[in-house]
């Protein structure tokens, strides 16, 4: 075996050396059950740790476990890697002294405060033009040119769940809302109804923030025609930098929350002055269905824009919902296929740790 391989499968810590209840956990859901002693505490019981599971809690702990959002964006307060071993400069709680030092130590990292590239925090041109009332048509325009459409064709199944429907067995209990409650999502605007669906049930049912004492039910719809869709999930191929980037922009404004629907039902009644009949659109639930994390980085760069896989990349961390124009199923233009009643038996949450102070 070569040095590199035998250090990949070499235990050097286990969950038991850590002092932080986070860190502990977290190493002993990661590590790996094996017989024998620990070579740094000497203890049986933990589970055991290469250097590639202390990079991986490393990052979770310290560099995930500090993100913080913004109204547009988000970024770690902490980063570590191996150019600032032996120049850390974090304050962590005393009880986590020790425990960063035998993570800086065994991986041979520093952790260090991080100033994010300022258009991890929404310093991106085509958004900020989209906040200003000024220019945001101008950049819509752009959306509509270079985002592609996609065709639901006839027969594709996608899902509509509602809570306590008045009466759960008419399909028109699952049509948009009624005209005079318009206004209040993502993508409806007063006199504008939106019925909004997911090829994702599990989506469905986070969008509706259903709890289990709900009444809920399930529509399988499918398009009558091909329906035309603008597709915002679209990854753009651009030779800009994030500062610049169109795609980064759209991509921010669909993970921000209620104080950017202005711009969002903008761009929707733009749609539909362009014929189309509804757009696609990243769910706001994207990162907490997939357990993508925002806005990574390498080196101050964007995983979804320079990441040698990029596209697959982002579409990894994200689940389409579809937004479909006025009232598709009285309009005929979408026909529910099938109703259920859907009982939830479990809500799940998953989680990691992050310091409380650094
Ligand atoms: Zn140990």
């Amino acid at each position: 075996m070569t040095d590199d391989a035998t250090n990949a499968t070499q235990f050097l810590l286990c969950s038991n050396c850590f002092v932080d209840e986070g860190l502990r956990i977290d190493s002993s859901k990661h590590g790996i059950e094996q017989e024998g002693e620990c070579p740094n505490c000497k203890s049986h019981g933990g589970k055991k740790l290469t250097r590639e599971h202390v990079l991986g809690i490393a990052h979770r702990f310290f560099v995930s476990g500090t993100t913080i959002r913004f109204d547009y964006g988000a970024a770690p307060r902490v980063q570590c890697n191996e150019y600032h071993y032996g120049k850390s400069d974090i304050s962590p709680s005393p009880w986590l002294k020790n425990d960063v030092k035998l993570i800086e130590d065994t991986a041979k990292i520093g952790f260090f405060h991080y100033g994010p590239r300022f258009w991890m925090l929404g310093e991106v041109e085509p958004l900020k033009a989209l906040q200003d009332s000024a220019t945001r048509s101008q950049i819509i325009d752009r959306v509509l040119k270079e985002y592609p459409e996609r065709i639901l064709e006839k027969e594709e199944l996608f899902y509509r769940v509602r809570v306590n429907p008045q009466r759960p067995a008419e399909p028109d209990e699952y049509d948009s809302p009624p005209l005079h409650v318009a206004g209040k999502g993502r993508l409806d605007s007063a006199g504008f109804a939106v019925m909004y669906g997911s090829q994702d049930i599990d989506i469905c049912i986070h969008e509706c923030r259903a709890t289990a004492e709900d009444d809920m039910y399930v529509a399988t719809l499918t398009p009558v025609r091909g329906l035309r869709l603008l597709d915002l999930t679209a990854v753009l191929k651009e030779e800009v930098t994030e500062f610049e980037s169109l795609d980064m922009a759209v991509h921010m404004l669909f993970l921000a929350k209620s104080h950017s629907y202005e711009i969002s039902r903008d761009i929707a009644i733009a749609a539909r002055g362009a014929d189309f009949d509804g757009v696609i659109y990243p769910s706001y639930f994207s990162l907490l269905r997939t357990g993508g994390r925002p806005f990574e980085t390498a080196y101050g760069l964007s995983l979804r824009r320079f990441h040698p896989q990029a596209e697959q990349y982002a579409k990894a961390y994200m689940i389409p919902n579809f937004a479909l124009f006025g009232r598709p199923i009285e309009q005929r233009n979408v026909t529910v296929k099938c109703i259920n009643r859907m009982i939830l038996t479990q809500i799940g949450y998953l989680g990691h740790f992050g310091p409380v102070a650094y």
